[in-house]
């Protein structure tokens, strides 16, 4: 049984719950609960079925063995495969946070959309290329080893890998969003029509399609009784690829409509700043508590020097609040913080999500002329939505 991954940079699907394994590429690698539940079944099936089936006559200490690492190696198959999207990411210099790894295999955080067609397509041609170099690895060893027939323990684990990765490709080049083959079409069509928007249209509708013959093929699997448990994975794996599907459109819409809005519109000119010399406690008490913020612009002069926030006062140890200054607390100024008026509100949001904070300066000839706030973003979205209703 494959186990199919889906979905890359699906930020709606953020924040899942999990366990932190490891950190590589400067990409943590997450495992959300569902995961060891499916490598816990994918091992068992194979411990108590699939090796005493091929291979008679051996301890079951030597079945559970074989089984827990064949599986591991196939679920460490399915990470290359996302950490290969990831790491072509990074390379074209968009940022990726983690990876998080669930029931349907791995969904690698990519904290911005591509920005262009080919970008997109080579993060999207990344994995199933990775696929396609492990199946080949998978099936050679497979021959090599097959060829002495002593091995069979080994030969058995090589060929399920074999046919594990084949299929984990076949079913990732699907030309439907939001597997890698929808995600490549999509690229396809964006260069050639220059619209993302019908691009995205035209894939996510046929990763419907894909969807709704893979949830008929599990119903006629359950209605026929030939099987069982495959035909009520494909319906799962439809119900979740017609509703990632969908949301991929929406998304691009929401972000066509968010590109329209200018910073300068939103962002507010009523500023409360800090000047950077005072302590942290002198923050605390006459700025956060009296306030009500949870951050501000750190400005000297006119000059805006940073942000102060809540989170940040917070890294400092409490004991040395009287004597830190705001200058040596603060965040200072960079890209990472700062936006133009004329920049566009998606950027804001991207920002925000990558400095994890939650207010931004609008700086304009180097000097501060407003700030943005996630809460601002938050309610003007509201208003225009409740209006358009
Ligand atoms: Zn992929």
């Amino acid at each position: 049984m494959a186990t199919p991954k889906a979905a890359h940079g699906v930020s709606f699907l953020r924040r899942r719950r999990g366990i932190p394994l490891f950190t590589v590429f400067g990409i943590r690698i997450i495992a959300d609960y569902s995961w060891f539940l499916i490598v816990a079944l994918i091992a068992v099936t194979l411990s108590i079925g699939w090796f005493p089936t091929e291979l008679p006559g051996r301890s079951p200490l030597q079945y559970w063995l074989l089984g827990l690492i064949t599986a591991l190696f196939f679920f460490a198959s399915v990470l290359v495969h996302e950490l290969s999207h990831s790491v072509v990411a990074v390379l074209r210099g968009i940022p990726v946070r983690r990876i998080t790894l669930f029931l349907f295999g791995g969904v690698a955080e990519i904290t911005k959309e591509p920005t262009d067609p080919s970008t997109e397509l080579r993060v999207a041609i990344a994995g199933p290329a990775m696929s396609a170099v492990l199946a080949a690895g998978f099936w050679i060893s497979y021959l090599l080893v097959g060829t002495g027939g002593n091995r069979p323990g080994l030969e058995l684990a090589l060929m399920y890998l074999a046919w594990a990765n084949s299929l984990l490709l076949a079913f990732n080049l699907l030309p439907g969003l939001p597997l890698d083959g929808g995600r490549i079409v999509r690229a396809l069509l964006w260069k050639g029509s220059g619209s993302l928007r019908r691009a995205t249209l035209i894939a996510s509708t046929s990763g419907k399609v894909i969807a709704g013959l893979l949830a008929a093929l599990g119903v006629l699997a359950l209605l026929t009784k030939t099987a069982i448990i495959p035909g009520l994975w494909f319906i799962f794996i439809a119900l979740f690829l017609s509703r990632t599907a969908d949301t991929s459109y929406k998304h691009v819409l929401m972000r066509e409509a968010l590109r329209g809005i200018s910073i300068s519109s939103i962002m507010v000119t009523d500023v409360v700043a800090v000047p950077p010399d005072i302590t942290l406690s002198e923050l605390i008490d006459s700025y956060l508590l009296r306030h009500h913020y949870t951050a501000y612009p750190v400005v000297e002069s006119g000059r805006p020097l940073g942000v102060i926030s809540v989170g940040l006062v917070k890294r400092v140890p409490r004991a040395t609040w009287r004597s830190t200054t705001v200058r040596e607390a603060m965040q200072p100024v960079s890209e990472e913080i700062a936006l133009s008026p004329d920049d566009a509100l998606p950027e804001a949001m991207h920002k925000m999500s990558v400095s994890g904070l939650s207010k931004l300066l609008v700086i304009e000839d180097e000097e501060l002329v407003g700030v943005v706030t996630k809460r601002d973003i938050a309610t003007y979205l509201q208003i225009r939505s409740d209006l358009s209703r």
